[in-house]
């Protein structure tokens, strides 16, 4: 009798603890999946460089995930007109122009993810992508995060931004102020390359700098004072820009006396520098001194990690467009395809 209750507790204890490990398997399974969700590739940014990557990549199969960031859609959403893209003979509107390269996207199967990046590891195994709602794991990343340009915080800043004449690119804007003048604000290399390229359309331009000489290099100094369009305004600093519909001048203040003075000017060019947005990734990529991601010798977008590729603005201090952002978009995916394919 005994032996035969034994026997059935036994068998129960088996039946039991296979059920239970057998639950544990498929439970481990589902947890083991879920987190071994690898990608392909993922894009970090919307904007030209990271919508041109995923344009790319998803031509070529990958099915890239798209993380959007704070911005979707890049800086160029902040702007009315864009002159300089080709193939817009008449010019298009920035959030336009950047709606139809995400339904570009979309349409050969890039998904799109509404988050923002904290922190990654890019140690051993895949890549981690750690964001604000999830984790992400992917065998290429292709960081696209862009630079934000510095502001003043000063009146009128915002108001007039994109489009009502508070700009911070002369390539892309300069031409809509032709005969007109404008302000540029800084004192180094790029204000001082602002300022020069602006005397190519407009009558003065202003030249604003909180010290008494430039912090640009001596050659692009000698070039920028020697302009005799360019009229700086030492020790000077912008207290606010006038409107009321568009821009239509500057107050300034004298540091040194504090005295005020309007300017009547069409145009206000901030040229105090970007701020590149590399830091959630700083652990792993080398940056340069002014934390833009650096890049490997000879190539455009691969960095010291391998399977990581930058694209864009938070790359590239010298150009920062958005045709060149979208042409290292396409050069990271190009390569994100090789290294997933083992060709590099
Ligand atoms: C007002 C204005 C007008 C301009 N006009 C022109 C013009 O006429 N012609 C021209 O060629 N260029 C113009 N530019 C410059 C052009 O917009 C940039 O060169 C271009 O947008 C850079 O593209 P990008 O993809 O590198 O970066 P961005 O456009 O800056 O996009 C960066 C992307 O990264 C995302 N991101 C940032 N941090 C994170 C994070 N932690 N996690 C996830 N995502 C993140 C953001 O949400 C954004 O989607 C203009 C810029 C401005 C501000």
């Amino acid at each position: 009798m005994e032996t035969k209750t034994g026997k059935i507790k036994f068998m129960a204890c088996t039946v039991g603890i296979s059920f239970i490990l057998l639950l544990k398997k498929s439970f481990c399974y589902s947890i083991f999946t879920k987190m071994n969700e690898v990608e392909k590739v993922v894009i970090v940014g919307s904007g030209c460089a990271g919508l041109t990557a995923a344009i790319y990549t998803s031509r070529a199969a990958l099915l890239p995930l798209v993380i959007g960031g704070p911005q979707p859609g890049g800086q160029l959403t902040m702007t009315n007109e864009v002159e300089n893209f080709p193939g817009f003979p008449n010019g298009i509107n920035g959030f336009e122009l950047m709606a139809n390269m995400r339904l570009q996207a979309e349409h050969f199967g890039t998904r799109f993810v509404d988050d923002e990046v904290k922190d990654v590891d890019f140690g051993k195994g895949m890549k981690k992508i750690i964001c604000e709602r999830n984790t992400y794991l992917s065998q290429t990343v292709i960081v696209a995060t862009g630079a934000s340009p510095k502001l003043l915080g000063v009146k009128g800043e915002k108001e007039f931004f994109g489009g009502k004449g508070v700009s911070i690119c002369a390539t892309c804007d300069g031409a809509f102020y032709r005969g007109k003048d404008v302000a540029v604000v800084g004192g180094g290399d790029t204000a001082c390359e602002e300022a020069l390229f602006l005397t190519n359309f407009c009558a003065k331009v202003y030249l604003i700098h909180r010290r008494d000489t430039l912090r640009a290099s001596k050659p692009m100094e000698k070039r920028t004072l020697a302009n005799g369009k360019i009229i700086p305004l030492w020790d000077s600093i912008v207290d606010e820009i006038i409107g009321p519909e568009k821009v239509s001048g500057i107050r300034v203040e004298n540091v040194k006396n504090k005295s005020k003075t309007e300017i009547a000017c069409s145009g206000v060019f901030i040229a105090i520098g970007h701020t590149p947005n590399s830091q959630q990734f700083a652990k792993y990529l080398h940056l340069d001194d002014d934390g833009y991601f650096h890049r490997k010798e000879d190539s455009f977008v691969e960095t010291n990690v391998g399977g990581v590729f930058v694209a864009g603005d938070c790359a590239d201090k010298t150009y920062r467009q958005a045709i060149t952002s979208a042409g290292t978009g396409a050069m990271a995916a190009i390569l994100a395809e090789k290294y997933i394919c083992k060709k590099i």
